[in-house]
């Protein structure tokens, strides 16, 4: 009856793709905290691929510098039944517009690079 923040199967995911992802980057973060993630798999396209694939969006702080906020990342991480390696992350940056939440066919409402390099990547599609 404690669940009242949210805290649930997803977010297990979450915490798990956003520890293994920050192992994986080499920039010193504080106060870090997963934002969102999807798994899917690319079954669509290679039938023979078993990989369970993530997408985790998480954001972060310079240590020490408390003045430029949040920094956002994403990463897609890959693994037989659980998040296991790191394929690829970039950081995000909203002012930018490195990133958009309309390039990838797996995921919808959750920010990926806008140059892509991930599994799903789409172009940018213009709304009619
Ligand atoms: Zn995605």
């Amino acid at each position: 009856m404690a669940n009242n923040n949210g805290y649930g199967h997803g977010d297990n995911q979450l915490t798990t793709c956003t520890k293994l992802a920050l192992d994986h980057i080499d920039i010193d973060l504080e106060n870090v905290q997963g934002f969102d993630s999807n798994a899917f798999t690319m079954k669509l396209f290679d039938d023979k691929d078993d990989l369970i694939y993530f997408h985790v969006v998480f954001t972060g702080e310079t240590p020490g510098r408390c003045d430029d906020g949040k920094r956002y990342f994403f990463a897609e991480i890959v693994g037989k039944d659980k998040p296991e390696e790191v394929r690829m992350w970039k950081e995000m940056d909203e002012e930018s517009e490195n990133c958009t939440v309309e390039n990838c066919i797996f995921c919808t409402g959750m920010w990926h690079p806008l140059s892509g390099g991930s599994c799903g990547y789409k172009r940018k599609k213009k709304k009619n």
